[in-house]
């Protein structure tokens, strides 16, 4: 069913794969490199492509389908939500609002919640809201306001995110850059404490860094980074989009080292896999800054993404999620270390159910290796040269994801 050679050629020559890219290819912005294979349906952790194959999904879009595609739950949450009303614009109440911020902040320990939809515009919204915290609580002087962000960060693709961005390629002929960003190395303490100074405002890092190739920071550094927040009056501000929300085997990456920042950023898993849902959570105090008029979203918080935000928080409260990521996550690294004992990998990262793995050069390229494992019905993407990201859907079964690792396994081998 995963073989290759089953593709069929369609009326206008080649398969129907290759028709869909080559038009793909004549008809969109090549901000993209997808892999060569085109999906037509989904459930749970497979996909199956427009020629019927079907194909594990090790990468569940990048956190956003943390409970696996067309979860019953979500869909029926959307389905019954659709046929009642699905926007209003913030012009006016309506009656999924109150009670989507009311437990998003119940489940982040926080007090208020600020919705928008996509990551970038949640980071956005969390620079706003430092800059003007800091302006009006901490008392920095008018347009100094300097916030501190880590290299290899990943926080969003805005010409304001990617102002601060280390990797050329996200940056490069994008400039002029937005200034009021200083950036230090990642996992260093001292470094981020000699960074602070009187005019800084915030702290904004991932504490498990997604895109970078799932780099987990030394232990006791977000801990250090929270004790110098404290210290300066500094908000230590979470980018949780990609780590949180069950996939490192609680419900923030923060809570591996009993760390509670002063603001979580929060997107991909909290909209389902269903629709853009994204959110700032925080106190009263960092929150409250906001007046009317001052920011907002004509689609942030609509009734459709607050009924799915909803039945995200609702699953995410009973700790099943954030339990299998655990258990399967903790097997999942144990049958990784085998690997990197076999030398076929050299280095493996992460928590929970996600791991970065490093390719040794002698056995191909991170896209190499993502190339010859959708032939064999895993789906994976490669980030940088030599790694590889797993993050599979919290859902997945024990025999998908060893189903998964037998072929990670031959396809690192065959090389
Ligand atoms: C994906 C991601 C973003 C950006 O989210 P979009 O929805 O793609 O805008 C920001 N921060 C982190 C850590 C992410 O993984």
């Amino acid at each position: 069913m995963t073989q290759r050679t089953s593709s069929t050629p369609g009326p206008q020559g080649g398969t129907a794969t290759e028709r869909q890219i080559a038009e793909a290819e004549a008809h969109s912005a090549h901000n993209y490199h997808p892999l060569p294979v085109v999906i037509a349906e989904a459930e749970g952790a497979w996909v199956t492509d427009v020629e019927g194959r079907r194909y594990v999904d090790m990468l569940a879009g990048y956190s956003a389908l943390n409970f696996g595609h067309a979860h019953p739950r979500l869909v029926a949450a959307a389905k019954a939500q659709l046929e009642r009303v699905t926007l209003t614009s913030r012009a006016f109440h309506h009656d999924r609002f109150a009670r989507f911020c009311a437990e998003l902040a119940e489940l982040c320990g926080m007090e208020m919640v600020l919705p928008m939809n996509t990551g970038a515009e949640a980071v956005e919204t969390a620079v706003k809201t430092a800059r003007k915290w800091g302006y009006r609580v901490k008392g920095v002087p008018d347009g100094q306001a300097k916030i501190i962000v880590a290299d290899g960060n990943f926080h969003g693709r805005t010409t304001t995110i990617i102002s601060f961005s280390t990797d050329p390629e996200a940056r490069a002929d994008f400039g002029p850059y937005t200034p009021g960003f200083e950036v230090v190395p990642y996992g260093d303490l001292a470094a981020l404490e000699a960074a602070v100074d009187d005019s800084t405002v915030a702290v904004l890092l991932e504490p498990i860094q997604g895109e970078a190739g799932v780099l987990v920071p030394p232990p006791g550094y977000l801990a250090g980074v929270r004790r110098v927040t404290a210290e300066r009056g500094v908000l230590f501000v979470a980018d949780e989009i990609q780590s949180g929300l069950g996939r490192t085997g609680r419900t923030f990456a923060c809570e591996h080292e009993g760390v509670v920042p002063d603001v979580y950023v929060l997107g991909k898993a909290l909209g389902g896999g269903v629709v853009p849902v994204s959110a700032v959570v925080s106190s009263r105090e960092v929150l409250g800054v906001f007046r009317p008029g001052e920011h907002g979203s004509t689609f942030g918080g609509n009734p459709l993404a607050c009924a799915v935000g909803l039945e995200v928080v609702a699953m995410l409260r009973s700790g099943e999620y954030q339990g299998r990521a655990a258990e399967l996550g903790d097997h999942l690294h144990a049958e990784l270390a085998g690997l990197l004992g076999a030398g076929l990998l050299t280095q493996v990262r992460g928590r929970g159910l996600w791991a970065g793995l490093d390719i040794p050069p002698e056995r191909g390229t991170g896209r190499a290796v993502s190339e010859d494992l959708l032939t064999r019905g895993v789906l994976v993407k490669d980030t940088h040269t030599e790694t590889i990201r797993l993050a599979p859907p919290l859902v997945i079964s024990k025999d998908d994801l060893d189903w998964s690792l037998d072929r990670l396994r031959a396809s690192l081998a065959r090389r």
